[in-house]
């Protein structure tokens, strides 16, 4: 079988230390399997950047191959373009985006140059997947440089509505790169309907089925698939001696009372503030669970130097304060808000000492933690989801309590639900997730997106 190329901005690691993601692992087990390369950013700065030299790291099977950039790069392509335009623009933030022709130039820029340090490392029959928004036009690039091996693309971000898009400047000529992909892969039928509409709006292109779409003599596929976890794999995670050590710290604490658990990067496009308000409205609307249910977020913080996150914090803060001023007792603490990070594996363990998860984002591509809480659960007592209708892991969790998150009374009415949710319901609808997540998993997913691309390059080729 061809080789893999994986290019993405951050490369590894290859090992699970219990911190890798889900992803990671499904990588690597791809690209384990045909032997390959790993390509993108060292995470390092330096003042040659991307005309340094090649870093190696990895394996015998498997090569991390990386580069550096400047600090120019790093504040227009990183910082800049990818985090302060493109990333709120596909949350459906035009509102939060930063339109800067220098740093739409520096994004263009380190698309070219890693493109032009990936071309020699290039052999014929290698296949080559470009992972996420840093890299909507290195296909373009690439093909540039006369390389003719399949490309293939997953965006693990939302695509928006088209009426969304056209407001990105040059957003046409930006879409208008990404045709030079094969393959390109949306987390839902949603974004990956968009991403057609838009090229059939605005690029002229045609449906011609099943996903595929043809333009000016050019065919590409734009199709969903959702990516999965590791789910065997966090199952296990959640009965290891640290999970069992974090479940049982929660469960002492508790005492017999419930607990609603959230985890999220505080980012604008998780909807926290929605949701401690939500939780708010929880305590007035159903008094009886005053003093009997806790929510718990876990809120490290990304990106902090950037303005609209450093606004969120604050909101939070004040949030979390008026909240347990408010219904705080002697022995019982309404809202347990941290901003620490926690080990995977310990998170399985706070998963499973929760009977909900609370997971409303106003926007998420698909959002793993609320596929990991259903991985943890305890198969004979399990816990239920409540979870927004614009996560992309909706559209595969119909048994969810599916909300919308700007609506505080909604979202307290669905967590009434959940909390009195009979055991037998909260079985049926656990078994029916679980099972699901358990045959779409990473390698599942991994495994058919490659399969569609090296289908889509041999047509090509023949
Ligand atoms: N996560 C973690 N430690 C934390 C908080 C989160 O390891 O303290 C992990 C979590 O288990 C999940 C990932 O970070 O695998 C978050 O993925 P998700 O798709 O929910 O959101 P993203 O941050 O990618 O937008």
């Amino acid at each position: 079988m061809s080789r893999l190329v994986v290019v993405s901005n951050r490369v590894g690691p290859l090992t699970d230390t219990g911190r890798a993601g889900g992803l990671a692992v499904a990588l690597v087990d791809a690209l384990t399997e045909t032997g390959g390369l790993w390509f993108g950013w060292s995470g390092e700065i330096s003042e040659e950047g991307s005309f340094g030299n090649l870093k190696q790291a990895g394996t015998r099977k498997v090569s991390m191959t990386t580069v550096d950039m400047t600090q120019a790069d790093y504040d227009e392509f990183y910082a800049g373009y990818s985090n302060k335009t493109l990333w709120p623009v596909l949350h459906y933030r035009l509102d939060l985006a930063v339109f800067d022709r220098r740093l739409e130039d520096g994004y263009r820029r380190v698309n070219e140059r890693f493109a032009t340090r990936l071309r020699p490392l290039l052999e014929q029959d290698d296949i080559v997947w470009v992972h996420d928004y840093h890299f909507l036009p290195f296909a373009a690039e690439l093909r540039g440089m006369e390389v003719e091996n399949p490309l293939g693309f997953f965006l693990h971000v939302p695509f928006p509505a088209p009426e969304v898009l056209a407001g990105l400047p040059n957003a046409a000529t930006l879409v208008r790169r990404m045709l030079a992909y094969d393959v390109i892969g949306f987390q839902s039928r949603r974004d990956a309907a968009n991403f057609r509409r838009f090229v059939v709006e605005e690029l002229d292109a045609v449906e011609t089925g099943d996903g595929e779409l043809a333009v000016g003599g050019q065919r590409v596929v734009a199709r969903a698939f959702p990516i999965g976890i590791d789910a065997a794999g966090f199952a296990r995670q959640a009965t290891t001696p640290e999970a069992r050590r974090q479940t049982g710290r929660v469960e002492k604490l508790l005492a017999g009372r419930q607990q609603i658990i959230g985890v999220d990067r505080i980012d604008y496009s998780k909807g926290l503030p929605e949701r401690f308000r939500a939780f708010g409205r929880l305590l007035d609307d159903y008094p009886e669970n005053r003093g009997q249910v806790s929510l718990m977020q876990v809120a490290p913080p990304s990106r902090a130097d950037l303005d609209a996150y450093a606004e969120i914090r604050r909101e939070l803060e004040e949030l979390t304060g008026n909240i347990n001023g408010r219904f705080a007792d002697l022995d019982w603490t309404p809202i347990r808000y941290m901003t620490r990070s926690f080990t995977r594996r310990a998170l399985a363990g706070l998963y499973r000492a929760s009977r909900v998860a609370l997971v409303t984002p106003l926007r998420d591509g698909m959002n793993l933690v609320a596929k990991e809480y259903v991985a943890a659960q305890r198969a004979e007592d399990p816990g239920v989801v409540v979870l927004s209708r614009f996560a992309g892991a909706a559209e595969g969790m119909p048994e969810a309590l599916i909300v919308n998150p700007h609506s505080a009374e909604g979202v307290a009415a669905s967590l009434q639900t959940a909390l009195n949710m009979p055991l037998d319901e909260r079985r049926d609808r656990w078994q029916a997730i679980f099972d699901r997540i358990c045959e779409n998993d990473a390698s599942a997913w991994a495994d058919s997106f490659l399969e569609t691309l090296r289908e889509t390059g041999r047509q090509r080729a023949g």
